[in-house]
């Protein structure tokens, strides 16, 4: 059985425990911070042998040689996506849409979704029920565009949201709160959208993760999967005007939008 672990980072990041019960081995998604990652693996009674990289941002992969030096196992490997390998420190396994990787007994899958890099992976683990987004998909929101363009975002999100509803979706950062707001003011008459809106203020203020989500939820609440809502259309187009009702194009203001919220 797989079992995830959310373990807080910096601010407001946060790295995971992908445990594999049966072997008690693990891998940890985005490591910043190692020592709060060595202390949640020595708790959970885990060894890590694998590091799974989203993309190379220093917020996700800035641990890693610390980690691979506390850790001093040379079995241990460290994934990323084949197109930023080479800017991502201790990397072992240069990865390829859809490649396959084991951990213990456990079965993961890279979904390449880039645009908020441009070797921007997810990490897929279909038994598991789970997947990894980093900073591509977000609860109720979607990272910046820094090396794409609105139309690779766009479809990458659309690769996530056809995973099954009930994938738990753990992403790069606790920023929910914030992203439900912005997409309140672009559906205000979306009841699922007001609930949740509700039901992460009532998690925050007491201190607690809005992670996990699921894609059910996304795509019911998140402003970026929802490009064919006839009140987000409205809403973005009284804002921006000159849509023409053309999703893509609904798509990349709210992204404006979102920037300058
Ligand atoms: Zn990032
Ligand atoms: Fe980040």
């Amino acid at each position: 059985m797989m079992r995830v672990v959310l373990i807080p980072q910096f601010s407001d990041n946060y790295a995971y425990l992908v445990i594999d019960e049966a072997s008690a081995t693990a891998a940890v998604v985005d490591v910043a911070e190692p020592e709060p990652v060595l202390a949640a693996a020595a708790a959970e009674d885990v060894r890590i042998v694998a590091i799974l990289c989203t993309h190379h941002h220093f917020d996700h992969i800035g641990g890693n040689e610390a980690l691979i030096a506390a850790l001093a196992d040379g079995d241990l490997e460290v994934f990323g996506y084949a197109g930023e390998a080479e800017r991502i420190p201790g990397l072992t396994t240069a990865l390829e849409d859809g490649q396959e990787l084991e951990i213990g007994a456990l079965r993961g899958q890279a979904i390449f979704i880039p645009a908020h890099t441009s070797g921007h992976v997810a990490y897929y683990f279909a038994a598991g029920e789970a997947v990894f987004t980093g900073d591509t998909l977000f609860a109720g929101g979607c990272g910046r565009i820094f090396e794409g363009d609105a139309a690779q975002m766009k479809a990458s999100l659309e690769r996530l949201a056809a995973l099954p509803d009930r994938t738990a979706v753990y992403c790069g950062h606790e920023y929910t709160e914030s992203n439900l707001a912005f997409a309140a003011t672009l559906e205000p008459n979306n009841a699922a959208l007001t609930e949740r809106c509700a039901e992460v203020k009532r998690l925050r203020a007491e201190g607690k993760p809005t992670v996990p989500t699921t894609i059910a939820l996304e795509k019911a609440t998140n402003p970026f999967l929802r490009s064919d809502s006839a009140e987000l259309g409205a809403s973005v187009e009284r804002q921006v005007g000159g849509l023409g009702g053309d999703q893509l194009e609904i798509f990349a203001a709210t992204r404006r939008l979102k920037d300058n919220f």
